[in-house]
Parts: structure tokens; sequence; C-alpha cells
């Protein structure tokens, strides 16, 4: 009991932290949906699509996106969070000094090295994205550049099997539904 309070607690601290840190973004979707959903999608799927319970994994889902698209710092989620969730966000966070490009490369190389926590919130990020490509696509998306994206958010999901079969399944489901191209 005390254990899923101070759980609990622990994530919910978490979500509070990401929508005081999200709070003037928004997803590239025609609504402009607050950006907040995003990060609160993960760890719904990591608890009731692949049954995870970890806290660390679940806050680290919540927070994944703190580092790399707002000002906050490793050293800040450290003091609110400690070491381990933030290892995790540092994990999957990208290095925005390098081009487009060759970040999402990077994505693929390091995809395998990461930690299995870190795996986790990757596989998550991927199905959130996937997800919402198919349903609400960032505004203006040619059909040609949601496939590319698939094709590249399957190319980092390859290298991070074996931490949640559910997960896995879920994943190439929707990868199944991949936007055909058109045929004349
Ligand atoms: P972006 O990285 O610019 O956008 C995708 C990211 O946006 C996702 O990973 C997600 O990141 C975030 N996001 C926010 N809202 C949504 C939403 N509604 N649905 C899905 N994702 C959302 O795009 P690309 O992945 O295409 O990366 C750019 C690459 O594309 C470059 O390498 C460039 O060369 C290429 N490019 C291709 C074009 C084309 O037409 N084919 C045109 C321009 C560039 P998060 O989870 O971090 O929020
Ligand atoms: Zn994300």
């Amino acid at each position: 009991m005390r254990e899923s309070t101070s759980t609990t607690s622990m994530v919910i601290k978490a979500m509070a932290f990401a929508a005081e840190k999200h709070r003037n973004q928004r997803r590239k979707d025609a609504d402009a949906s607050p950006y907040i959903n995003h990060p609160i999608a993960l760890a719904h799927t990591l608890v009731n699509e692949g049954g995870i319970e970890n806290p660390l994994v679940l806050c680290a889902a919540v927070l994944h996106d703190t580092i790399e698209d707002t000002e906050t710092t490793a050293d800040e989620l450290k003091g609110c969070f400690g070491e381990k969730i933030t290892s995790i966000v540092l994990e999957v966070t990208d290095d925005t000094s390098l081009p487009k490009h060759a970040r999402k490369q990077l994505q693929i190389e390091h995809a395998p090295h990461i930690s299995p926590e870190a795996k986790l919130v990757k596989l998550a990020d991927k199905i959130c994205n996937l997800r919402d490509i198919i349903s609400s696509p960032p505004a203006g998306w040619p059909e040609a550049r949601k496939r590319e994206y698939f094709d590249w958010a399957e190319q980092v999901v390859a290298g991070i099997q074996g931490v949640n079969s559910r997960l896995e399944a879920v994943f190439y489901d929707l990868y199944k539904r991949k936007p055909e191209p058109l045929s004349w």
C-alpha cells in the first residue's frame, strides 16, 4: 500500500512538472493539441498496454521530452527526480545541436545499446507517434512523409526487441497501417 502510494505520488509529480514545462507547446496536428497529451499517452500505453508499473519508467516516459523540447536541464531533473530517472530521460534525448537527419540516424544506431528502461520509453514513444500520425497527423504532411516516418520508426524499434512483447505487438499492428502510396 505504502509503495503504491509513493509510486502514484512520484508519477503525479512528474506529470505536474511536465505539464508546467510544456505549458506553451502544442503538437503538430491540425488542432494543435496540448503537448502534454503526448507524454501522458506514453504513460497510458506503458501501463495499460504493456503492463509496466515500474515508477522509474513511468516518470521517465512522462518527462521524456522535457530536456529535448523545453529549457529543462539534466541537473534540474536530477534534483527533482533523482539520477536514474534523469539517466533514462537522457538516453532518449536527441542531441539538438546535430542536424535532423543525423539525429534520426543516431536513434537507429543507439537504440540497441540503451538500457531496458529507456527501450520501453522509446517503444512507447514510437507507438504513440504512429497512432498520432494515423489519427491526428502533423498538419500538411503528405502521405509520403508519413510513410517515411513509419519506416524510420520501424528501423528504431527493430533494434529494441525483447523488452516487452505486448508493446512490440502493438507497434507492429500499427506499423501494418502505414499509409499506402497513391495508386492511379
Ligand atoms: P519531425 O521530426 O519534424 O516530426 C516528427 C516528430 O514530431 C515526432 O517524432 C514527434 O516527436 C513530433 N510530433 C508532434 N506532433 C505530432 C503528431 N501529431 N504526430 C506525430 N508526431 C508528432 O519530422 P520527421 O520525422 O519527418 O523528421 C524530419 C526529417 O524529415 C528530416 O530528416 C528531413 O530530411 C525529412 N523531411 C522530409 C520531408 C518530406 O516531405 N518527406 C520534408 C521535410 C523534411 P516527439 O515525440 O519528440 O514529440
Ligand atoms: Zn515523444
